[in-house]
């Protein structure tokens, strides 16, 4: 948690929130898609709150015994609730089958929400005795952990700004969004991504922002740790009828489900806008390959399996069937095309 980095998108947020400063509210909700620093900018925020004589711009002064704190991860009056690591059941699930526990929880719990509780019973550290309350994802609090976090929006502690930040605010309970002031955070505009992508040394940023739906956070992971990944799995893909389910299967499950499903996805959504005479937004660089592939598709058949893979997803089920889920999808996937083009 070292200099909080700033991002020219979130300029115009920062801007209308100091200029609200006077009449801020106890609890903000920043919500904008996936890949756009959201934890980042409520970081930001969180720190600003915090210091002893911020800028003018109203960020943080950096120079502060608090800015200190927070710099080193060690503010006592900030708190971050974000899914706890290894979660009992997963580490259990793990143990029995004889594998490490990798798989990191999804939700934030009640007993973290009641942690938090005693939290802020204590007083805080500081002269003017604000404190800061993260929530990231706010989407990852369970029913349960939800109610008891309303709770405390309804009788909120004096001095306790919450932060909620989520990219899907439809997950999050109606009560809750109700108690919170509603900061919608823009997806920066394809120039400014690029710009910004361009300066983090990011090669071929067209590309990858394109693969990233236009989230220049996802675009310079991707760049950076998913490139030959990526080419891997679209090399694969692109070989239509003659590609090998099982052997394609034990690949790509090595490859992680999470980011072999996205790419599957992109790859029918492009596989489909080129069959419908319209423009592909992900994998530009297999542009010919998806050309060829169309020639053979079966629009309806293409339609139905599309569904499959979507649902397949949703039902995201056990790590173990992972590669069984890959063989059966990828079976059907090889029978999308025929041996000859139609016409
Ligand atoms: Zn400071």
């Amino acid at each position: 948690m070292s200099v909080q980095q700033h991002y020219p998108w979130h300029n115009s947020t920062w801007q209308r929130l100091q200029q609200s400063r006077q009449r801020r509210h106890h609890a903000l909700l920043l919500r904008g898609r996936q890949g756009i620093a959201k934890l980042d900018f409520a970081n930001r925020l969180a720190q600003s709150l915090l210091c002893q004589s911020p800028l003018d711009n109203g960020d943080a002064c950096g120079q502060c015994v608090s800015c200190s704190w927070f710099a080193q991860g060690t503010h006592p009056d900030y708190r971050l609730l974000t899914p706890e690591q290894d979660a009992p059941e997963g580490a259990e699930a793990a143990a029995a089958s004889g594998k490490k526990a990798v798989r990191k929880s999804t939700q934030i719990s009640v007993t973290q929400i009641r942690e938090l509780a005693g939290f802020l019973e204590l007083s805080s550290h500081q002269v003017d005795g604000r404190r800061v309350v993260v929530i990231h994802p706010a989407d990852a609090l369970n029913q349960t952990s939800a109610n008891a976090l309303l709770k405390m929006l309804e009788e909120p502690p004096a001095n306790v700004i919450f932060l909620l930040v989520t990219s899907h605010p439809q997950r999050l309970l109606p009560t809750i969004m109700s108690r919170c002031q509603q900061v919608e955070m823009p997806t920066p505009a394809e120039a400014e991504a690029l710009a910004w992508l361009e300066q983090q040394g990011v090669q071929d940023a067209a590309n990858w922002l394109a693969y990233s739906g236009g989230s220049p956070l996802q675009a310079a992971e991707a760049a950076t740790t998913g490139n030959e990944r990526l080419q891997a799995l679209a090399t694969r893909l692109a070989q239509g009828q003659g590609l090998d389910p099982f052997a394609t299967a034990s690949e790509f499950a090595m490859l992680g489900m999470e980011e072999v499903m996205t790419a599957l996805q992109k790859w029918l959504y492009d596989l489909l806008a080129i069959s419908l005479d319209t423009q592909p937004r992900y994998h530009l660089n297999s542009l010919p390959a998806l050309q060829a592939l169309s020639k053979s598709v079966d629009l309806s058949e293409l339609l139905a399996y599309q569904r499959d893979v979507d649902s397949a997803r949703r039902s995201a089920s056990h790590p173990l069937n992972n590669e069984l889920q890959l063989e059966h999808l990828l079976l059907q996937y090889s029978k999308l095309f025929s041996s000859k083009a139609r016409t």
